[in-house]
């Protein structure tokens, strides 16, 4: 142990005044902090020594586990070796390597890889190239975007642009990127409650898209994103035939489909994307997180070919195509883990195995409906969420209650509004997931 983590070993002795936390409820927080201290396989420790499992890999992202040794190694070498290379206009080995990787993963002909740092990043990426897509092939007035309620692309203009959680939105409503729309969400509590896998109602909400056709004109529209199953808002799971529907449609007017894969990437869904799990290959991913463990900040989006020539052969040699790309895309310690976390993924056959799993997850959740409070239970992959019946005039407060019962019991989940979700590592034993849903049964049992 180091001076500095010997130094903050306990909360109590902490000055919290500095730090801003993201995505927290920082008063709260500080007066009753949860603090980790260290990681390893699906366990955190916490500053005063309690064990808590991981029942969300981190945020959705450590889907290897914690404490991998050979992620660690390839850093640290990487680190010795080279600590930083630029990437406008230089390169370094290991880029062209990790890319070459994660095209290996995904669907056949989407492999032209584009590195950021952050699903934020990847997804802003992503819309920036859709503009030069179309731009390049001389019909530039297609700039319209279109997202879909209760989407989560991150928190770039563009991702809050696009996406569709009104939380994210209403600080920044006036100041959004213009000219983009919403189709409609997928949820239904009345038509798919307790849906086990894909709900077999709703295909049909994928024909919003013609709605806003025929509103904004095709000729004005550059592309769609979803995430194909949308995690942060609740784990919505897309109803059978949706995503080809959406597919089909975007294809028929020539709008470029982008899957936002930053959660369902690299083994969620028990496929490397969720492209592959459910047939239906999209022009772009985005991808974050998993790609590398969530070692290092680190994310990607992978071109079509066809998108990527377009923009890459469109002018002479000696110009940039896209003039786009962050200080720290392709960092070379980043591009060490993406190797090593990728090698260990295909060697562990760690998305079989979350295949393999999936039917236990299921049922292990779907047991607890009935439970106090439950009003909906939705699953796939080795994702899922429960959805609690809100406390009059105080959404939100009990979801968060039964998740902090839970980290006090010693099992880490992640909340959302009202909504519990879950995401374990891919290491997951099947009595794990017995532990993480009686653990929440009892939550459920404890608050009021
Ligand atoms: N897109 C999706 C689907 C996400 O779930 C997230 C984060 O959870 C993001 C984008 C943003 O990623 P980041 O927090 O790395 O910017």
């Amino acid at each position: 142990m180091n001076a500095v983590t010997e130094n903050v070993s306990l909360s109590s002795e902490l000055d919290m005044s500095n730090y801003w936390m993201p995505f927290t409820a920082n008063k709260q927080f500080k007066a009753a902090p949860r603090l980790l201290k260290s990681a390893k396989g699906m366990y955190y420790t916490t500053v005063d020594g309690r064990s808590v499992m991981d029942g969300c890999a981190g945020l959705w992202c450590v889907n290897a586990g914690h404490g991998r040794e050979e992620i660690i190694e390839a850093v640290y070498k990487q680190m010795t070796e080279m600590d930083y290379a630029p990437s406008f206009q230089m390169g370094h080995p290991l880029a062209f390597e990790a890319a070459t990787k994660v095209a290996e993963v995904m669907p056949a002909g989407m492999d032209r890889i584009f590195f950021a740092n952050s699903g934020s990043e990847a997804v802003d990426t992503a819309l920036k190239i859709a503009l030069a897509y179309h731009r390049s092939r001389g019909e530039a007035q297609r700039t319209r975007l279109i997202g879909r309620e209760r989407g989560y692309s991150g928190v770039g203009f563009g991702g809050i642009s696009v996406g569709g959680i009104s939380t994210n939105r209403k600080a920044f409503a006036a100041n959004m990127i213009p000219g983009v729309d919403h189709i409609s969400h997928t949820h239904s509590i009345e038509h798919a409650a307790y849906s086990q896998g894909q709900p077999t109602w709703g295909a049909h909400l994928a024909d919003d898209l013609e709605r806003l056709v025929a509103l904004h004109d095709a000729s004005t529209i550059a592309a769609v994103i979803v995430e194909p199953v949308a995690g942060s808002t609740g784990v919505l799971i897309p109803p059978q035939g949706y995503l080809k529907r959406l597919r089909d449609i975007c294809t028929k007017y020539g709008i470029l489909l982008i899957f936002d894969e930053v959660i369902t990437g690299f083994g969620r869904l028990g496929k490397a994307t969720a492209s592959e799990y459910f047939g239906v290959t999209p022009d772009m991913i985005t991808m974050a997180k998993a790609i590398n463990n969530a070692s290092i900040p680190m994310s990607a989006v992978a071109a079509s070919r066809q998108v990527h020539d377009a923009i890459v052969n469109a002018g002479p040699d000696n110009a940039i195509e896209l003039f786009h790309g962050y200080t720290y895309s392709a960092h070379p310690t980043a591009a060490a883990a993406c190797i090593a976390a990728q090698n260990i993924y295909s060697r562990e056959g760690l998305f079989e195995r979350a295949n393999q799993l999936a039917p236990k997850f299921q049922a292990a959740i779907h047991a607890l409906r009935g439970e106090p409070h439950v009003k909906d239970i939705r699953n796939l992959g080795l994702m899922g969420a429960v959805e609690l019946e809100s406390r009059p005039s105080a959404p939100g407060t009990r979801a968060y209650d039964a998740f902090l019962n839970c980290f006090q019991q010693g099992i880490m989940i992640r909340f959302t509004g009202d909504t519990l979700a879950f995401s374990p590592p891919l290491i997951v034993s099947e009595a794990q997931i017995d532990e993480i849903f009686a653990t929440v049964k009892k939550a459920l049992h404890a608050v009021a």
